[in-house]
């Protein structure tokens, strides 16, 4: 059985060679044997030219380099793509995905006979009270939404070739990781793990981009946000037909008062449920509009291959 490590690295010049030491020592001492793809998603700073010393270092790594941040998910697709092996092994480049945990990983996919081993948070960390909230909400809306139970998920993954090959397939340019694992079924078990603090460099996620993220992973998965529009629709029907009759009976009745503020909080709330309504409806077009134009989803600047496993080095 041979495996293949995928770890999407953005912006961690200082960090990586140290992490990836860690990785790899900690793989040699559960004779785990692997090999690995470093995907540099864009960096600016000079995290390439690390890579490239870690590949220099160790023969059984290869790595590829984006032409610019084309983000997370984007580098977990590239990694997938771009190695092939039995298994594949997700994991974060910051070590918050302690290495030490996948031999047991391993080995529960083994007992258990499952296509995927989700890496579940025990506890989600040292995590401002703000983020915690946004996650939390979000993965409630997520549950109620699309029946995607993503709580205490992670990106730390040990997937088969089947699960792999399936997820080759996609083609979508915006897609969220982690919903489409579960989305393409098989068999799964999950782990859970404590995860480690963050040791050097900070999270590369602001409160801003993980919004970004958290809206894009319900678009892209669901489009049942464009029911609620029909739903407050039918509300607003009915509600009229009650107002319209009353608004009758008043005028047949003569007392038809000027009842000014009422037309005016209406024309207020009406408006800004149809621009709400137009809102969702907008960013449904705007990903369609994506979608259609069929770039490439990423774009590949370097790559070197790892050398043990190239037949012409
Ligand atoms: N990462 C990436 N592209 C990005 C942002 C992050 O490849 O645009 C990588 C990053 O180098 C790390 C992993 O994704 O290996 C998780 O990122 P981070 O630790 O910043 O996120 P958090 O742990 O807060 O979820
Ligand atoms: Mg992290």
């Amino acid at each position: 059985m041979t495996l293949a490590v995928i770890i999407p690295v953005y912006n961690e010049a200082k960090a990586i060679q140290k992490n990836f030491d860690t990785i790899s020592s900690t793989f040699l001492e559960d004779q785990i044997s692997c090999k690995y793809i470093i995907v540099d998603d864009g960096s600016s700073d000079s995290t390439w030219i690390e890579i490239c010393a870690i590949t220099n270092k160790y023969p059984h790594v290869s790595a590829i380099r984006f032409a610019r941040n084309f983000g997370k998910e984007m580098a977990l697709c590239a990694g997938i793509d771009y190695i092939e092996a039995d298994r594949y092994l997700i994991m974060d480049s910051d070590l918050q995905h302690p290495p030490k945990y996948v031999k047991d990983m391993i080995t529960l996919m083994d007992t258990q006979k499952v296509n995927i081993v989700h890496g579940i948070k025990k506890t989600r960390g040292k995590e401002k009270p703000l983020y915690k909230l946004l996650a939390n909400s979000f993965y409630k809306i997520l549950k109620n939404t699309t029946d995607l139970q993503l709580e205490n998920s992670s990106d730390f993954k040990l997937l088969d070739h089947q699960v792999a090959n399936a997820i080759r397939q996609f083609q979508e340019s915006n897609l969220f990781f982690r919903g489409i694992v579960d989305w393409v079924g098989f068999t799964s078990a999950t782990y859970a793990f404590e995860v480690d603090e963050r040791i050097y460099g900070t999270s590369s996620f602001s409160t801003f981009k993980l919004i970004k993220l958290a809206i894009n992973s319900v678009l892209s998965y669901t489009s049942k946000p464009l029911y609620l529009t029909i739903f407050s629709g039918i509300i607003f029907f009915l509600f009229s037909i009650l107002l319209g009759l009353q608004t009758l009976a008043n005028y047949f009745l003569g007392h038809a008062v000027s009842g000014f503020s009422t037309v005016i909080l209406l024309l207020l709330f009406i408006g800004s449920m149809i621009m709400l309504s137009l809102g969702i409806i907008g960013l449904y077009i705007a990903r369609i509009y994506d979608e259609v134009k069929q770039r490439p989803r990423y774009i590949v600047s370097n790559h070197i291959q790892c050398k043990k496993y190239n037949k012409r080095l």
